[in-house]
């Protein structure tokens, strides 16, 4: 299913829940994370509902790869310059709440709220 009706993220792709939007191209949405653990904390998520990266087809190797290559560009624009870290919390031991794919991009001057 390319979209699912119960899914919050989905749900943000679609404009029915609003976000603070950072960047959005045909496949992906980036947007700020409601509950910043950082600085900066952005959500980079694809359009279509994917689970989660065990869930990962070998068609969405493109925009997978493009979700890695954005991060730097969108942290520069956030003015960012000393550093993020990217995460990818997959499943119920990886940590993962929201059950549609996303990648976390943490920045800014430390200390940060975790991690
Ligand atoms: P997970 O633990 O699944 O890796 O992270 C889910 C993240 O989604 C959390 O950091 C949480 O704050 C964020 N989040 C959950 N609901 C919403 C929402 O409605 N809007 C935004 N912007 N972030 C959300
Ligand atoms: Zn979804």
């Amino acid at each position: 299913m390319s979209h699912d009706p119960q899914c919050i993220f989905c749900k943000i792709v679609a404009g029915h829940i609003p976000s603070k939007k950072v960047h959005e191209d045909d496949e992906l949405l980036v947007f700020h994370d409601i509950h910043p653990w950082a600085p900066v904390h952005l959500l980079v998520i694809p359009k279509v509902h994917v689970a989660s990266l065990a869930d990962i087809e070998p068609e969405h190797q493109q925009w997978l790869g493009k979700m890695l290559s954005l991060a730097p560009k969108l942290m520069k624009q956030q003015g960012v310059t000393n550093g993020f870290r990217t995460v990818i919390n997959t499943g119920a031991d990886g940590g993962q709440e929201v059950y549609h794919l996303h990648m976390h991009v943490y920045g800014g001057p430390r200390p940060w709220a975790k991690g």
